[in-house]
């Protein structure tokens, strides 16, 4: 049943070719971090809706805050709501006092691509530059703009006319950073951006993932991030850290930018937002850029009253279960269980933060990415029971987004597929 209605939607829908090419099930019903395809058959879900799904599949607490909203309002528009009010205010209070105060809230449309949208135009309305600073590897979403300061060069190329004004510079991880460019990503961009001669404009921003996750789950270094933001406070350019896969306790802050010891200009949020996949993405931003005009980023999907509810019911439980702690211990969990993969010489290396992992293969002979080889690993665990996802260039790191409330037993079944997986992908 699963072929057919691939085949049936392959047919007629053109968005069937993403996912479905390499995990091709159709699914039925979620529950936590499980999921049962439309053959009854039952997977570990560590794709949880590209990290959408922060409390797994249909968190019961959450369908039922957003069965009560169901009742009452479904869309608000730009209108002031209960709903809404209490989504803003639970998500400031994520934030610290002091930064809570010279923070403003703007919900820019249901995705994340929206929110760097919204993100970018803020800037170059309150710098009046244009230009803007991105990192190689980067993903920011798929619309000209969030296209354009993205790394995919197989996404951009068919692409003409897209945005102008971007420059990229190296990616610096703490460790060796196979894919992202030679030298210090933070130097490069200083020696440019100071060169009078010859060296590049101030831009309106500089936009940065903590760790990239669609680019092969690339953790960036704590010195890159400080002197990337040193460099730009000192020559007064925002930053903007995208937030969309990081953010929402992903990686064991509710920031990731947290733990670097910095404070950004803009944050960007969305994907795990609503904990249940609701849509919903805000901008998280310094009162000094709020210069922009109303009306300046508006959108009709700006006002999802059940993504608001379950929002607000999200935050609520992450606290009093204290999610940010599983994530952590999670983490340690899954880092402990696939450190011995290193050895396998088709595993370059097993990196990640949180409940974001990846496994970069390459072919020990020439260092080339293995993509052949994790489509086998990625096959091999979905035949045993397990969803993962790929990313990186040349789709060649296998990934996992846990929900963030996995437990220790599913952890563990699942490193166990994944381990197995790796050492045997053509079996
Ligand atoms: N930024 C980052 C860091 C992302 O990972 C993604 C989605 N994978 C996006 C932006 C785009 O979000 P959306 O697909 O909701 O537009």
């Amino acid at each position: 049943r699963s072929a057919a209605l691939l085949a049936r939607q392959e047919r007629w829908e053109s968005s069937a070719r993403t996912y479905p090419r390499h995990l091709p099930i159709a699914l039925a019903e979620g529950a936590g971090s499980f999921v049962r395809d439309v053959d009854g058959n039952v997977f570990i879900d560590f794709l949880a809706g590209a990290g959408v799904l922060s409390l797994g599949h249909n968190h019961p607490e959450l369908v039922a805050a957003v069965r009560q909203q169901l009742d009452s309002l479904t869309h608000g528009l730009d209108f002031p709501t209960p709903a809404k009010d209490a989504f803003t205010q639970a998500q400031l209070s994520m934030l610290a006092p002091e930064l809570r105060r010279r923070t403003r809230l703007h919900f820019c449309g249901p995705t994340g691509a929206n929110a760097v949208e919204a993100a970018v135009k803020l800037c170059k309305i309150a710098t009046g530059r244009g230009g803007i600073i991105s990192f190689r590897g980067a993903f920011h979403g798929s619309t000209h703009a969030t296209m354009a300061l993205s790394g995919l060069v197989s996404q951009k190329a068919p692409v003409r006319d897209g945005m102008p004004g971007v420059h990229f510079f190296p990616y610096t991880t703490g460790g060796p950073a196979p894919d992202s460019g030679a030298g210090n990503g933070a130097d490069q961009l200083e020696q440019a951006l100071r060169d009078s001669n010859g060296g590049i404009p101030l831009p309106a921003a500089v936009i940065m993932e903590m760790v990239q996750g669609e680019g092969g789950n690339l953790v960036a270094g704590t010195d890159f991030v400080r002197r990337v933001r040193e460099v730009t406070r000192a020559l007064g350019i925002p930053l903007i850290v995208d937030e969309v896969q990081t953010g929402c306790g992903r990686t064991g802050t509710w920031f990731a930018y947290q733990q670097y010891g910095i404070e950004p200009d803009v944050v960007v949020a969305s994907k795990a937002l609503s904990g249940i996949g609701l849509p919903v993405a805000v901008i998280l931003y310094d009162t000094a850029l709020d210069t922009w005009a109303p009306g300046a980023h508006i959108g009709t999907f700006r006002g999802n009253q059940l993504a608001f509810a379950a929002g607000v019911e999200a935050i609520r439980v992450i606290r009093r279960d204290n999610i940010l702690g599983n994530v952590r211990r999670r983490g340690a969990q899954i880092a402990d269980r696939l450190a011995g993969l290193t050895r396998n010489p088709w595993v370059r290396q097993v990196r990640g933060r949180g409940l974001m992992w990846g496994i970069d293969m390459a072919d020990p002979l020439d260092g080339r990415p293995a993509t052949e080889v994790a489509a086998a690993v990625q096959r091999r665990a979905l035949r045993h029971g397990l969803i993962v996802e790929r990313g990186g260039r040349e789709d060649a790191v296998v990934r996992i987004l846990p929900p963030l409330n996995v437990t220790g037993e599913v952890v563990d079944t699942a490193c166990s597929i994944l381990v197995d997986a790796v050492s045997r992908p053509a079996a």
